[in-house]
């Protein structure tokens, strides 16, 4: 028996396994991962990562800019935790490799990033993830003890009587089936932005962490909040990082005029403000985008409306010394020079704020299960991450999972009860029934795109009551019509579409709670804009979503308080003015 498994092999779950092999080095460690490690979303992390480390700076000023940045709803005690281990945790990656980017004096250099207002982003140019991925899993490399199952499918926890004791997989290139026992279970799986057509999102990205943790009886929370970045290429959803705008970018209309300064970061307003207004918190800059939209001022183009980031006047030094990925993404995929050329950009479904519910160890409401990174809600997040601390939340929370779990294995050594024989025949069954094959369903591709279409039109950056329930019913029929999905494919060998069912699956799981808990929150916050009910409501709602799945299958949701220590409800304030 396994004594931590970790479903994930993106940042969390590396950080995770590297703080087992460390704390305890006498357990047993195993990281599954749908695709071998270094393809996590994680390598495409461009900006940087957050952590107080320059003159000036405090870390009660990063709490207070992530906490306002999220519209009050994160755990303040989260975030105090966090905010004070990032930067052990960047210093922690330099020792393990990680090339930062340096000042010419040599210290690391940090830069501006969306609702911070110091300099507090650390990167290495832009294309920070793929050097901190790599860091993370060559220091794994290290460790004899970290097993792998690179290539496998989890489909199922195994959770009896309140507790987990393991998963089943498929080993996607056999196609075998199997069922792992683990004394406890981390899941790191990332978020799932697939769930919308339009996306950052790598294809892997389906939220299976979060519907497996729901399917077994754990909560989902604020399932609501999901990040549209303001500056994707269309057509391919292409990221055009933030960095682009720190290192001194402008957003501009079709008339050539930098429109945010006729918002306040969100709704028009006469009092411009026009420093740093670039670097407004995502959600604000892309609501301003809709408002552009609204007023005309938009580009139409086959791939929807657009607007406009301008680069030139950085020049091509700058470019190529401090942003030179987006400088490559814009010539591979959009066919221009960002030295010369304006790049069309509108916001694009990014991030996922919510995910299963943890404390700040990780831990979930079942016995040995823990969760950490993009598919947990701790919550730092709140209603809008701000750019630049996501990466150091995978590896804060994903050390404090490892560690957290590593205790729990230690103290609870259970044989392995009768469950996880017949759980696991109960799933491979089932696994092997969808692998016959369906020749009348319906294609899972058609299903994949209504359900994007639903959640696109419902629940994007302005959302209303009426449309969000009609969501859910045509959700609900979705979720029945992909129990039928036709299957082509039969044979064990890397069977792609037998994968892209169970995507589907947990595609819509999730999807359901997304639109379960928007419709449920009467009011306005961050990422979350409810034109029936326009203003934030502290009386009602400054509480987190709590999302269960019934024993009909539907979402049933409920509230829990926020924790606040020390920074009571206030107004947003952006920029560095
Ligand atoms: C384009 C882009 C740029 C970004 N830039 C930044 C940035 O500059 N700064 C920042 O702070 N944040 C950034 N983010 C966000 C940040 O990169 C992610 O939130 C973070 O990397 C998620 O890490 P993770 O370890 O939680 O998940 P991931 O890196 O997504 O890893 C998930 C892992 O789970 C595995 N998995 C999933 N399902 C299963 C299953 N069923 N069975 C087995 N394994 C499974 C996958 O194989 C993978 O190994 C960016 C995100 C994107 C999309």
């Amino acid at each position: 028996m396994i004594d931590v498994l970790i479903v994930g092999g993106g940042g969390a779950g590396l950080r995770a396994a590297i703080a087992v092999a460390e704390t305890a080095p006498e357990l047993s460690v195993a990281v599954v991962s749908k695709v071998y490690p270094m393809r996590s979303h994680t390598v495409s992390a461009e900006g940087g990562a957050a952590g107080v480390i320059g003159a000036g700076d405090t870390l009660d000023e990063h709490c207070y800019d992530t906490i306002s940045g999220g519209d009050w709803l994160c755990d303040q005690d989260a975030v105090e935790a966090f905010v004070a281990e990032a930067p052990r945790e960047l210093i922690q990656l330099e020792h393990w490799g990680c090339p930062w980017s340096r000042e010419r004096d040599g210290r690391v250099a940090v830069r501006p990033f969306g609702g911070m207002k110091r300099e507090r982003t650390w990167y290495a140019a832009d294309k920070t993830g793929f050097h901190l991925l790599h860091t993370l899993f060559q220091t794994t490399l290290k460790y004899d003890g970290i097993q792998r199952y690179d290539e496998w499918f989890v489909t199922r926890l195994i959770v009896d009587d309140g507790r987990v004791h393991g998963v089943v997989a498929v080993d996607i290139r056999t196609g075998r089936i199997e069922t792992i026992a683990a004394r406890t279970v981390i899941l790191t799986t990332g978020g799932c932005g697939r769930v919308f057509p339009f996306t950052t999102n790598a294809a892997i990205k389906t939220g299976d962490g979060m519907a497996l943790a729901y399917r077994a009886g754990a909560a989902l929370k604020d399932m609501e909040f999901v990040q549209y970045h303001p500056t994707g290429l269309p057509f391919t959803g292409i990221l055009i990082t933030e960095a682009a705008r720190a290192e001194g970018g402008w957003l501009i209309n079709k008339d050539g005029y930098r429109y945010l300064q006729d918002y306040d970061l969100g709704k028009p307003t006469p009092t411009p403000k026009l420093r740093s207004m670039e670097l407004g918190p995502r959600d604000r800059l892309s609501q301003a985008f809709v408002h552009e939209q609204q007023r005309g001022r938009t580009v139409e183009t086959p791939y929807g409306p657009v607007v406009y980031l301008d680069l030139r006047h950085l020049g091509e030094n700058k470019i190529d010394a401090r942003i030179p990925f987006v400088r490559e993404l814009c010539r591979s995929y959009q066919n221009l020079d960002p030295a010369t050329d304006l790049i069309p950009v509108r916001p694009v479904v990014h991030y996922m704020m919510g995910g299963v519910h943890t404390d700040p160890d990780g831990a979930t409401p079942i016995a040995g299960l823990y969760a950490a990174g993009e598919t947990a809600c701790v919550s730092i997040n709140g209603a809008n991450r701000l750019g630049s601390n996501s990466l150091p939340e995978i590896l804060v929370f994903g050390r404090r999972a490892g560690t957290a779990a590593a205790a729990f294995a230690r103290e609870h050594r259970q044989a392995e009860p009768p469950a996880v024989r017949s759980q696991g025949e109960d799933e491979r069954r089932q696994l092997e029934r969808a692998r016959e094959g369906n020749p009348d369903g319906e294609r899972i591709a058609d299903l994949r795109e209504e359900m994007q279409r639903t959640l696109e039109g419902a629940a994007g950056i302005y959302r209303t009551g009426a449309e969000l329930a009609k969501a859910a019913d045509t959700l609900a029929e979705l979720r029945e019509r992909a129990d039928a999905a036709r299957v082509d494919d039969t044979s064990a060998t890397f069977n792609t579409e037998l994968i892209n069912l169970l995507e589907l699956h947990t595609m819509l799981d999730v999807a359901r709670t997304i639109v379960a808990c928007a419709l449920n929150r009467r009011e306005s916050r961050g990422a979350h804009q409810r034109t029936d009910f326009a203003t934030r409501d502290d009386a009602e709602f400054l509480a987190h979503s709590l999302v269960h799945r019934a024993p009909d299958g539907a979402p049933s949701v409920g509230l829990l308080p926020v924790t606040i220590t020390r920074w009571p409800p206030g107004e947003r304030v952006y920029g560095r003015d």
